[in-house]
């Protein structure tokens, strides 16, 4: 103790050099946190040395033992130690009985629970430290001061809540009370489609047709005046005749054949945007004022188009579109698309117009939206974002058009907003306005320097119009969960995990991706990523060990705590081996399937490296030949197979490989979320929240 007691002194020492930073002292005696971790480092390096130098068990502490003072003097001080543990134990919120003996059956299941405190407190270290470099910061939706959210809360994990014990259910209502706003699917007239089954179009009048609407899709089963049963029938066999027409996009014919006007390859006179107090803007959540604004853009030559949409924050699971924002030279309109979600098609008259120019700034998003939510299409789009970036503008942001061409200061405060919330209030109202009001001087404006910087040619609008046009042509991608979806988010992190933890994350993901399709969540609320990989890395072996690896624990997490324990459990009676990730992909149906007895029953809850199984070279080949991976990582040097192992081997071999369709293939494999600029050949990854860690490009080769 002598050493770290002069270093404590020479800490003290130096403060006291410096009187005016006492009161800025990190804790008593320390002026900072290098001096304490210091002190502190000294103080376990003399501890460990000491207990180092005690009488070592056998003969030698028996004989110390047979001394009474000895003995008491033991056992005083073992009394005080695990009193000092449990107390730290308590304090981090783990089991905490370590002096209890009636619970106890000896060493090792107390040598257990300090190694779960251990993992516990060291990953509250871990997501403190995440928290103060700024990683895990949660992003909350965004409301206009003074806004005071409607208190109905109504929510499907709510059912469980009322009838659970009084504590918990009490933490569900703070949690439900955190939510806010109730829930807009639970009014869809058309329930909300998450099924793990692709997407088809929700069309079934195609106006402005030149190539009419496959039959298969020209009238809804049932709408057809026949039984239930016939309609399903007749609806499967239309299925099976077209499958290709039902999954292809609508107006790709009309796209493809688009002629676009000669006036729009020239140079415009841009006209100036009607003073924002002198313009008339309609709120419209009825299906008489939709049908009254259809009846105005069909009779104008463009006008401007943009949505906000609620993902952020988990709302559901595919992300609902809440407002689209229009506006023409004369009006603005904002209309709910959440009242109006079902209705909303009859737009499809003016939208899909070849004579009529939608404007859109950066439509990426709101074409997928447009489909998926509200069955709409766009034939002749201009997408100022793509012609800020053809005019290489620097900065591709509406703000930055704004201000360039409209002297106008927007901020994008309420981009992240909860766009659920009805009545919506005025700030939000006049923001969402601001985001069309101006749009289409600004497509005047843009077009005139594309004509311009083009030498008074048509090329680089030609190009914007293209552009554009591949944007309209993207089809809506419903996230599909696969066998192997999982390892398209683990290829993104830099861990190698190990059969065990592999085999965690793979369940994780599944049990994720169920609870969010059925809850109507985003997969990021039900467990956002670093939690989910913090879990598989850990395998807790108690629920709290889970509890504690989320950091605020997701409501579904600690609902379905015993379920994810099960889960973490399976994984961890899986045979012990470490993987390297990129052929995880190869292998994991390998090391995973259970029923492939290759390493026989293992022990696996206290596996030392020793007990691992090891490859020989020929293991490897062997390995190799069936599975048609290129490499395996040995965990030690290579030893020899156990009788028993060899012997399983030999069962395996005797298969044929039935997994050759999960193999990787030579090609560079990209996350099925994953959108793909042209402009750039850059895929771009959804996005959306933070929670993605270390969001690596989305391909990959082998
Ligand atoms: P905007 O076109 O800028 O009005 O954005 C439309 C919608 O896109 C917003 O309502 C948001 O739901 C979503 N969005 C925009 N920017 C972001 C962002 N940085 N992160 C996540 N969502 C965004
Ligand atoms: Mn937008
Ligand atoms: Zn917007």
């Amino acid at each position: 103790m002598d050493s770290s007691n002069s270093d404590k002194q020479n800490n003290n020492q130096s403060v006291n050099e410096d009187p005016a930073g006492v009161d800025n002292e990190f804790c008593p005696g320390f002026k900072d946190v290098d001096a304490f971790v210091k002190y502190g480092l000294g103080t376990v390096v003399a501890a460990t040395k000491a207990s180092a130098s005690l009488p070592q068990v056998g003969d030698e502490y028996d004989l110390y033992r047979s001394f009474p003072g000895f003995q008491e003097f033991c056992e005083t001080q073992g009394d005080g130690l695990l009193h000092c543990m449990s107390q730290i134990m308590h304090h981090h919120g783990c089991r905490a009985h370590m002096r209890d003996r009636n619970k106890l059956t000896g060493l090792e299941e107390r040598f257990d629970l300090v190694v779960d405190s251990n993992d516990v407190i060291l990953e509250k270290v871990g997501i403190l430290l995440d928290d103060a470099a700024g990683v895990n910061r949660s992003q909350q939706p965004v409301m206009p001061a003074g806004f005071q959210p409607p208190k109905i809360v109504v929510s499907s994990w709510n059912r469980k809540g009322g009838d659970s014990g009084s504590g918990r259910s009490s933490e569900t209502f703070r949690l439900l009370q955190a939510k806010n706003v109730t829930r807009p699917q639970l009014k869809f007239r058309e329930k909300v489609d998450n099924s793990n089954t692709p997407f088809t179009p929700k069309i079934f009048v195609k106006p402005n047709a030149i190539k009419p609407l496959p039959s298969c899709r020209s009238q809804r089963p049932e709408d057809l005046d026949v039984p239930a049963a016939l309609a399903d029938f007749i609806h499967q066999q239309r299925t099976q005749e077209h499958v290709e027409d039902m999954f292809a996009h609508p107006y790709q014919y009309e796209l493809d054949h688009l002629a676009l006007p000669e006036h729009l390859l020239s140079k415009p006179e841009p006209q100036m945007y009607k003073p924002l107090a002198e313009t008339k803007c309609s709120f419209i959540d009825n299906l008489e004022d939709l049908v009254a604004v259809n009846e105005k853009l069909a009779k104008t030559s463009e006008f401007a188009v943009d949505l906000e949409d609620f993902l952020l924050n988990h709302v559901s699971f595919l992300g609902i579109t809440c407002l689209m924002q229009i506006s023409t030279r004369d009006e603005d309109f904002i209309i709910d698309t959440l009242e109006l979600r079902s209705e909303l098609y009859i737009l499809n008259e003016a939208f899909t117009d070849p004579a009529i120019v939608k404007v859109f700034h950066g439509a990426d998003s709101d074409i997928e939206w447009l489909q998926k939510d509200l069955g709409l299409y766009i034939v002749n789009m201009f997408d100022t974002h793509q012609a800020s970036r053809t005019l290489n503008l620097g900065r591709h942001s509406l703000d930055h058009l704004l201000k360039l061409f409209c002297n106008v200061d927007s901020d994008k405060r309420y981009q992240l907003a909860d766009w659920r919330i009805r009545p919506l209030p005025d700030e939000m109202f006049q923001y969402a306005r601001a985001d069309t009001h101006y749009l289409l001087y600004v497509y005047d404006r843009l077009r005139v320097d594309l004509w311009e910087v083009g030498n008074g040619q048509p090329a680089l609008l030609q190009m914007v119009w293209h552009k554009s046009k591949d944007i309209s042509l993207k089809k809506y991608m419903k996230p599909l969960f696969t066998e192997d979806s999982y390892m398209d988010l683990l290829r993104k992190q830099k861990k190698a995990f190990n059969t065990q933890q592999l085999t965690a994350f793979r369940l994780l993901y599944g049990w994720r991706d169920k609870l969010a399709r059925q809850e109507d969540e985003s997969t990021g609320y039900v467990l956002p990523n670093h939690m989910m990989i913090k879990i598989s890395d850990i395998l807790p072996k108690e629920p709290q060990g889970i509890i504690a690896c989320c950091n605020p624990v997701p409501p579904l997490v600690r609902q379905q705590v015993n379920e994810l324990h099960l889960l973490v459990q399976q994984a961890r009676e899986m045979p012990l081996l470490k993987v390297r990730h990129a052929w995880g992909h190869a292998m994991h149906w390998f090391f995973l399937q259970p029923e492939i007895p290759l390493f026989g029953p293992h022990d696996t809850s206290r596996v030392s490296e020793s007990d691992i199984p090891s490859f020989t070279p020929d293991s490897k080949i062997y390995l190799k030949s069936i599975v048609n991976i290129n490499y395996v990582d040995t965990v030690k040097d290579p030893g020899h197979l156990t009788v028993a192992q060899q012997k399983a081997c030999r069962v395996v071999e005797s298969f044929q490989n039935p997994f050759r369709m999960y193999l990787p293939s030579n090609d560079i494999h990209i996350s099925k979320n994953a959108k793909f600029d042209p402009s750039t050949k850059i895929y771009e990854l959804p996005g959306i929240t933070s929670e993605c860690c270390n969001c690596a490009p989305a391909s990959f080769s082998e």
